[in-house]
């Protein structure tokens, strides 16, 4: 599935009722950390105190959760606002209403991942840890400048075990899905 880029409310002229889905903020809330959604008042402390968003402008946590109070649930999974979040924590720290906003980001996160969203990028590092247990493949120059400075080849050792929790997970098939999309 494609993913959106940094969908903000200010950028939505109208928003029709067909788009929205009710239910959300309450799927969202049984995830652990979303237990606290509906005691954000829209202060915006955490945005004010976010270092992605101060950087990027366009990255809004207060916003995200609007969104998903709304219910707006396709819009708020398919966008790559989600996977901005640093998870730093700040923003947690300093919410007088005690959301856990670092915490409902993951599980935004989870959420878009078991329905095929994911940025492209972290769909082929995935792909990279299946297949060399690696996030970054091993590459012949790799191995030569290793060589050249006197260090020993990198270990493989962990593929195999890596291997084994990707399958008994489930993680391998979920990621072949977004492969397909
Ligand atoms: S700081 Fe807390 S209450 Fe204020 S907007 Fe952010 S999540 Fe909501
Ligand atoms: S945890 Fe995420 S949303 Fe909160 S301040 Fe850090 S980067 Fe921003």
């Amino acid at each position: 599935m494609s993913i959106s880029t940094n969908i903000t409310l200010e950028e939505r002229e109208t928003i029709r009722s067909s788009e929205f889905e009710p239910k959300f903020a309450e799927e969202v809330k049984k995830h652990p950390g979303g237990e606290k959604l509906s005691q954000c008042f829209q202060c915006g402390a955490c945005a004010g105190s976010c270092p992605v968003g101060k950087i990027t402008g366009s990255y809004n946590p207060r916003h995200i959760l609007r969104m998903v109070m709304l219910g707006l649930r396709r819009e708020v999974l398919s966008s790559d606002s989600i996977w901005l979040c640093a998870l730093c924590y700040t923003c947690q720290e300093r919410c007088s209403q005690g959301v856990e906003i670092a915490d409902i980001m993951l599980a935004l996160r989870n959420i878009a991942v078991s329905e095929g969203y994911a940025p492209k990028a972290l769909v082929e590092q995935a792909i990279s840890l299946i297949e060399n247990g690696r996030l970054a493949a091993i590459v012949g120059s790799t191995d030569r400048l290793r060589s050249k400075l006197g260090l020993p080849k990198i270990s493989t050792s962990s593929k195999d075990i890596i291997k084994k929790i990707v399958v008994t997970t489930g993680f391998d098939k979920l990621i072949e899905k977004m492969r397909g999309n």
